[in-house]
């Protein structure tokens, strides 16, 4: 008889990797083909690791996991191989049960929670997984030898134990995002890696396990990393660009501490770890220092890229109208991505490759190249490339229209579509509109809005816009039903599906027309902007 496994009721401790195996296999089922429809039986696994001595920092990575998938499995383990012979792995605070009513609150399903034997770290001579030495040589790869190797070696193994479809991991720690980042793209390693912004207490100390060690006098004067990280952004966003300057800004909050110890402040390229003179596109600015034996990291990112708009909502509420009027108001670049799901299904139809050949059609769009180009004749109307030709006239031919949904729905289609769009949102400036742009796509987009409408004013507009075409009338009725069964299928999706970010506005468009709902947006990104000054 085969086991049933009930989810989101009790948290599951496992300290085996037997037990754990055993749990996500019968939980899985087999992997989705596509994410148009919810495939019975599979279950996606986000996957948090942490050594534990949980906080509110750990607690917003478990509520991301939560978000965006079916199980949810939170690591403890306080990893031997990551701490230098005079560090604080004996003293490192370990408080099991209270980890796990908090994950029980989170509603995490499975806790795996290991012995430094079970996980086999306590073996001679074990095979080690080490990062590039560029990118330990600096931050606190100087200061703690060994330390990433440790970190590389631990989160391989539970990446392959646990074979998370996400692993959740904090900006609070960037140099270890970064590694992180290259082991997944370097071992081939099939998992997306979510970074999620840091967690700070109101006076902008970031939170961290070890900040139980400090009295409440050190917690006040650690305050000072923030602080110096602080002024330097606000050097940064008067225009401040060289690394020299930004640095000194936190060198001097940190100068009037006179207990504060500092270990460095470096500005390096984000991704690479470079060590940067001056910031071209993004930096980050690292600082580690020490109050008594307690030692702290903190840093900033500083970009310079212009804003994303990034708009959200159900299908119908008006998305791509009111994106492309908001783009040509702020003189900003409204990326199509509906033109870019034609593109690719019209590559795949000139290929002759059959629409439910997913390898085929995977092999096909995982090297193609898509670009945006002014067109010639007609500044300001962009066009569309696939793989350097101009496919604009041809993305809305007959066929490509009766197909592309099909197509969108291979989850590799989405994938590199997704990969594409980052691309372009790495240069800021864009108004983009779907359904998970806010959440998955740009989930650090400077504005996020959710645009809305009831289901029954969204079926009245769709029955104007029927009636403006010539076509068939429906029913009111029969509009609201297929509106309904839409937002069902959207929300429910196994990928990506439709759902508000936290951060997002959301605009209830029902009494609004579309020119209010264009003024009220630009609004938003005009205050928003102003404030932050960019
Ligand atoms: P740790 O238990 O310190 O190994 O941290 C586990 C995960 O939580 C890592 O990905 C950290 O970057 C993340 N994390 C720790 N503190 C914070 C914070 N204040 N804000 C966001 N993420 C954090």
């Amino acid at each position: 008889m085969k086991s049933e496994i009930v989810l989101g009721v009790l948290v599951r401790l496992f300290t085996t990797v037997a037990a754990v195996r055993c749990y996500l296999d019968l939980c899985r089922g087999s992997r989705p083909h596509s994410d148009d429809s919810v495939s019975p039986g599979y279950l996606e696994v986000g996957l948090v690791p942490t050594m534990g001595a949980l906080h509110a920092g750990h607690l917003s990575l478990i509520r991301r996991a939560r978000q965006d998938n079916k199980i949810v499995v939170v690591t403890i383990f306080v990893n031997p191989l990551q701490f230098g012979p005079n560090e604080d792995y004996q003293r490192y605070p370990r408080t099991l049960e209270r980890d796990r009513a908090l994950c029980e609150q989170a509603g995490v399903d499975a806790l795996f929670a290991p012995s430094v034997s079970e996980l086999g770290v306590d073996r001679p001579h074990p095979i080690q997984v080490m990062p590039p030495a560029s990118m330990i040589s600096g931050l606190c790869g100087a200061f703690r030898p060994g330390h990433f190797d440790g970190v590389a070696t631990i989160v391989t193994k539970l990446l392959n134990l646990i074979q998370p479809d996400r692993a959740y991991f904090g900006r609070k720690d960037a140099q270890q995002l970064a590694i992180i980042q290259r082991l997944v793209t370097d071992l081939n390693l099939p998992v997306e890696v979510v970074p999620c912004a840091i967690v700070r207490e109101p006076s902008g100390l970031a939170l961290s396990s070890r900040n139980q060690y400090l009295s409440v006098e050190e917690r006040q004067q650690a305050t000072a990393l923030h602080q110096g990280l602080s002024q330097a952004e606000k050097a940064f966003r008067s225009g401040e660009r060289l690394s020299a300057n930004l640095i000194q800004a936190v060198k001097t909050e940190l100068e009037k501490v006179p207990a504060m110890k500092t270990e460095y402040v470096e500005l390096v390229h984000p991704i690479t770890l470079a060590p940067l003179e001056v910031i071209e596109d993004a930096g980050l600015l690292a600082v580690a220092a020490r109050i008594s034996s307690t030692r702290l990291i903190d840093n900033g990112l500083l970009r310079t890229r212009k804003p994303i708009l990034a708009i959200d909502g159900p299908a119908g509420a008006g998305k791509s109208t009111v994106a492309r009027r908001v783009a040509e108001k702020l003189n900003l670049f409204y990326l199509d991505t509906g033109a870019m799901y034609r593109a690719l299904t019209w590559l795949v139809l000139e290929s002759g490759v059959a629409v439910d050949d997913e390898p085929a059609i995977a092999e096909l769009v995982s090297q193609c190249h898509i670009e945006f180009q002014d067109h010639e004749s007609n500044q300001g109307s962009k066009h569309i490339f696939i793989n350097d030709r101009d496919v604009t006239q041809e993305i809305r031919d007959v066929d490509v229209t009766a197909n592309v949904s099909a197509i969108s729905a291979h989850a590799i289609v989405r994938k590199v579509l997704v990969k594409q769009q980052q691309r372009y949102g790495s240069r800021g400036g864009i108004v983009i509109e779907g359904r998970d742009i806010g959440t998955c796509v740009f989930p650090d987009a400077e504005l996020k809005i959710f645009l809305t409408a009831s289901v029954q004013e969204r079926a009245r507009r769709r029955q104007q816009d029927l009636k403006n075409q010539g076509k068939a009338e429906v029913s009111l009725d029969e509009l609201e039903q297929s509106i309904f069964e839409r937002d069902r299928k959207d929300s429910t999706r196994v990928i990506s599906p439709l759902r508000k970010a936290d951060d997002a506005i959301e605009l209830q468009t029902d009494h609004l027309s579309i020119d209010d709902v264009v003024r009220a947006i630009v609004r938003l990104y005009q205050e928003k902007t102003d404030r932050a000054s960019l």
